[in-house]
């Protein structure tokens, strides 16, 4: 799924910063990935390139065989649409809006028909478990209720890979286990899961750790 070959990104800040260098990476149809490393070692700028949100400043990425260095913005715009979901730390819900809506609001920008929207929210949230949810405001949701509804919406185009930065990062334990248990569920289904994280527990459950210190790749 994932090829990353000899990768480096460099921010033009004054020091100029090599976040990534010299990263080669491959990650394969229903792998599931841990990146660990230090703070500003380079993990939020590796899956940024990943989820082509930046790209490299050199050095190659191709995501299911398309070479996507070259290619022009709205490609890429698209084929993050049709292959990525993004999970983060913070769920970045809408307060006033139900949970369907909020899942619902993330097909705004896509090519989805209009028709069908809803029906298409409320499969994503039954995958997560959440059907007794749907019409409860985010705030009247548990932490972990809250990044499942969070997951339902990156599930919604989909996407073949997820690319998670710290998804439990806000969770307690008993949150944490009902996120990990549905990272397991969606492998089985055939989902290639990348996750950023400090916790143990979390990376303990990954088939594959790699190690991120200033910018370099390490596999462990
Ligand atoms: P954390 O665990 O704190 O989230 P991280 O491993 O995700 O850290 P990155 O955010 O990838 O670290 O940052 C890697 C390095 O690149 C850091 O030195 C950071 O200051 C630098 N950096 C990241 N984004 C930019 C940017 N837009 N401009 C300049 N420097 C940046
Ligand atoms: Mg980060």
């Amino acid at each position: 799924v994932i090829e990353l070959a000899d990768v480096c990104r460099d921010f033009p800040s004054q020091p100029p910063v090599r976040a990534l260098a010299h990263v080669s990476l491959q990650v394969g149809r229903g792998d599931y990935l841990a990146i660990v490393g230090p703070s500003g070692s380079g993990k939020s700028t590796l899956l940024n390139v990943l989820g082509l949100l930046d790209r490299p400043t050199s050095g190659h990425y191709r995501l299911d065989g398309t070479e996507t260095t070259t290619l022009r913005e709205k490609h890429r715009t698209r084929l993050r649409g049709e292959r990525i979901g993004f999970v983060f730390q913070s769920f970045h819900l809408l307060p006033h809006r139900s949970v369907v809506e909020n899942v619902m609001l993330a097909e705004i920008y896509t090519a989805q028909p209009r028709a069908g929207r809803r029906g298409r929210a409320l499969a994503a949230l039954e995958r997560v478990g959440l059907t007794h949810r749907v019409d409860f405001p985010p705030g009247r949701l548990s932490g972990g209720e809250r990044q499942r509804a969070a997951i339902a919406r990156a599930l919604l185009g989909g996407p073949s890979l997820l690319l998670c930065d710290e998804p439990t990062g806000n969770l307690d334990s008993r949150n944490t286990e009902a996120v990990l248990g549905l990272f397991d569920e969606l492998r089985a289904q055939g989902m290639t899961i990348v996750v950023i994280t400090h916790e143990q527990e979390v990376s303990e459950r990954a088939g594959r750790r790699v190690r991120i210190t200033d910018g370099t790749l390490l596999e462990e």
